[in-house]
């Protein structure tokens, strides 16, 4: 009898959204966006091994679903049910530090994770990008983490073009004891609001990097009207020596842009003595954004 490869142990990071625009909504419901994102070394561990007859998830974190609400589930039944590999069982292990329901991506980094461990565990070879397409179908933010950072992502966050060259920022995260829902906030994003055109001063598509003053996102001024605590956040990353911050993607995490390591540290330090709130200090990921652990 043949023995079963793995497990895989995927390192399955976070992202940031420097610029969220969201441009309308489709009649399937999906909104239209532009994003440009940055993964950042702020990760989980997701390790997959084929085995037994289900799909099964452990991970123990009380926000994150263990059945098939998880998105490691979703992302392993896609990757059988499209034919890329005979159907087998898969026991999926999540070890979680992306905050949960924060707007980093992280069960969307997660099913992207269970993706590519998959596919090489199975030896599938995807030279047409199908991979990618299948991403799409779990959620916009899936198909980032099989391209490389940083990217502009357009469509549904389907369409991946390559961002750069980026600068050398180092990020503090902050966090909040309360997520946000994705789908709350994006439902409660006003299209018919005069819309912010034009703050790019050039097509991202041309593979250029933005500059502190375009960072955007459209999605901040709804989570704002509900929760002060992330305007008071930005402003106190800036008043901490931030080049700049803002809210990441459906939010409520607050990233701030330093020039330094040690200037972000210093940041995070106050954060938590004089605030008494949660950060986390996080480099760029630049290329490959979900690898194998060794
Ligand atoms: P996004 O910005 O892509 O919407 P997010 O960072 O705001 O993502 P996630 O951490 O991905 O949010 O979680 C959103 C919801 O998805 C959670 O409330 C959780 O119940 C559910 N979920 C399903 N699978 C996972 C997973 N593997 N990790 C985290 N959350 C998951």
């Amino acid at each position: 009898m043949a023995m079963d490869k793995g497990p895989v142990r995927m390192r399955s990071p976070a992202k940031l959204n420097l610029y969220l625009e969201v441009k309308g909504k489709r009649e399937d419901g999906y909104h239209e966006v532009k994003l440009l994102n940055v993964a950042v070394d702020l990760c989980d561990s997701v390790e997959v091994e084929l085995g037994g007859k289900e799909i099964s998830i452990e991970c123990g974190h009380p926000g994150v679903p263990e059945d098939e609400g998880n998105l490691c589930h979703k992302a392993a039944r896609l990757f059988f049910d499209l034919g890329f590999a005979p159907p087998r069982g898969v026991r999926i292990k999540i070890d979680k530090h992306i905050p949960v329901a924060g707007g980093l991506g992280g069960g969307s980094s997660n099913a992207a994770a269970t993706l590519a461990a998959l596919a090489r565990l199975t030896g599938f070879e995807d030279p047409g990008g199908e991979l990618i397409r299948a991403a799409a179908k779990i959620g916009a933010d899936v198909p980032f983490f099989l391209f490389h950072s940083p990217a502009w992502a357009e469509g549904v966050g389907e369409i991946l073009s390559p961002a750069g060259p980026i600068p050398d920022w180092t990020f503090l995260i902050v966090g909040f004891p309360f997520g946000v829902s994705a789908s709350w906030a994006y439902e409660n994003f006003d299209l018919t609001s005069p819309p912010k055109r034009d703050t790019l001063n050039h097509s991202g598509n041309a593979g250029n990097f933005i500059s502190l003053k375009e960072f955007r996102n459209d999605l901040e001024p709804v989570v704002t009207a509900r929760r002060p605590e992330v305007l008071k956040a930005k402003k106190l990353l800036i008043e901490n020596g931030g080049l700049g911050a803002m809210m990441s993607g459906s939010g409520p995490t607050v990233f701030g842009v330093f020039d330094d390591l040690r200037n972000a540290e210093a940041a995070a330090l106050a954060f938590e003595m004089e605030h008494g709130l949660l950060s986390r200090v996080a480099g760029t990921i630049k290329g490959k954004i979900i690898e194998e652990f060794h």
